[in-house]
């Protein structure tokens, strides 16, 4: 589905976004999620056990735009720049995304100027995206329920597109968005910053951007 707002695709983490809900919020495996295949996962477990690490998979696809390769393909290419962890060296334990080495995967393979911003204010935000760029950012999943106090900062990335129509606010796509209107979202400046954690990666904006 392409956005109305910024003409960029509205992708999810997981490959069913009618269950991102159940499976973020209601405790559903995302082995029993039946389109797993399209994710580009080898089996419905190696696709669960790595679903919930692949926001930053799912914006970088946005990013890439129709034909982009699937998300374990991308991870793949990811997690052989080490912008993935997921081995001895970390116990197992799947950590990522890390975002030099994400970027220079962006870079070489997909031929995106991706640049790492480590201290990035919202004014900042503003102005990539008025030299139309794109930000991924580093957000608290609790970004969903922007009506509800902010959980905390990071550890989520939605990929930020343009400003909102008023001007005052970002618009922006959440890959661990639960409905159309949270996958597909605008807040006020203000609201957003309490998710953010003042971090990201601002990626270049399509031709077809605004
Ligand atoms: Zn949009």
């Amino acid at each position: 589905m392409t956005c109305r707002t910024c003409r960029v695709p509205v992708l999810t983490q997981f490959a069913s976004p009618d269950l991102v809900g159940a499976i973020v919020e209601g405790g559903l495996d995302p082995a029993g999620d039946p389109r797993w295949p399209d994710s580009g996962a080898e089996s419905p477990a190696e696709y669960a056990r790595w679903s919930g690490h692949l926001c930053g998979m799912a914006c970088l696809r946005m990013t890439l735009g129709p034909g982009a390769p699937s998300l374990f393909a991308l991870r793949d290419g990811a997690l052989r720049y080490g912008a993935y962890t997921d081995g001895a060296d970390s116990d197992g334990v799947i950590k990522g995304l890390v975002y030099a080495p994400f970027a220079r995967y962006a870079s070489e393979v997909h031929g995106l100027d991706a640049v790492v911003h480590r201290e990035l204010s919202p004014a900042g935000i503003l102005e990539l995206l008025d030299e139309g760029r794109r930000v991924m950012a580093s957000v608290h999943f609790g970004i969903r329920h922007p009506q509800q106090p902010a959980p905390g900062r990071g550890g989520h990335l939605v990929l930020l597109t343009s400003r909102t129509a008023d001007g005052g606010g970002v618009h922006f796509h959440n890959p661990s968005g639960t409905s159309a209107a949270t996958r597909a979202a605008g807040l006020p400046l203000p609201v957003f910053e309490r998710f953010f954690a003042g971090r990201g990666v601002s990626l270049p904006g399509g031709a077809r951007n605004g």
